[in-house]
């Protein structure tokens, strides 16, 4: 009990520790709320260099609402424009879905960003090939709703400095939830944190000998916790 107490305690400061070391990063998801909502599906299992180089491929083509105008576009040329952000074929059919959910609303993004923040969840998770990440980064970084995103870098930061693991997704975005204040600016900056520090850091095979982190579980003999 104890053990967790300590852990939690830590925890609650993970966030400021993290600023301290990268800086304010802001809302660091870049873009407009339409080139957030495209992005958030390109960045599936690849790097931000080839979404860029993807979206820049759309800006060429689409003067005018994003959304709308790739909606208008036939599969082949949508897929075309994606293919710098890899897995293109399956990319373009979730994009494709998304889409055509977006047209629901008639593409006006105000009516949707009227919704509760679940109530979109929900309606997203429904969309195929959109899972938990993708959705609640669209929620939180397009509509600006707070709900904490999980991936990968979130799970291995958790795990190498405070020893903690859950089995769910959902059991790791409620831990930050209910260990943080619930606010869209809080949520949007944490996640880029763990991002940042993620890439810079805690690689796969991670540079402890670099990392300011000097509390962290997995580098450190005497296991503070
Ligand atoms: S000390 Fe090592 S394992 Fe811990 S956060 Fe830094 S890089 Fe990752």
């Amino acid at each position: 009990m104890e053990n967790l107490e300590n852990k939690k305690i830590a925890f609650q400061n993970f966030y400021s520790i993290l600023k301290g070391i990268h800086g304010s990063l802001g809302k660091w998801w870049p873009g407009e709320r339409e080139e957030i909502i495209v992005s958030a599906v390109l960045t599936q299992n690849t790097n931000w260099k080839n979404v860029e180089r993807a979206l820049n491929n759309i800006k060429e083509v689409c003067s005018g609402d994003i959304l709308i105008c790739l909606h208008n576009l036939p599969d082949e040329q949508l897929t075309n424009l994606i293919r710098p952000a890899g897995f293109y074929n399956i990319k373009a059919k979730r994009l494709r879905q998304l889409l055509n959910w977006l047209e629901n609303y008639e593409f006006k993004l105000d009516k949707i960003a009227g919704k509760d923040a679940f109530e979109l969840r929900k309606e997203l998770l429904e969309i195929n090939g959109i899972g938990k990440e993708t959705a609640d980064s669209i929620i939180l970084y397009a509509f600006e709703k707070p709900i904490f995103v999980i991936d990968a870098y979130t799970k291995r930061l958790l795990k190498r400095i405070f020893g903690i693991e859950f089995n769910d997704y959902d059991e790791y975005r409620e831990f930050f939830e209910d260990n943080y204040e619930k606010t869209v600016e809080l949520y949007q900056e944490f996640h880029g944190l763990i991002v940042e520090h993620a890439k810079l850091y805690c690689t796969s095979k991670p540079k402890c000998d670099i990392c300011p982190i000097d509390f962290c579980l997995f580098n450190r003999q005497d296991k503070p916790f």
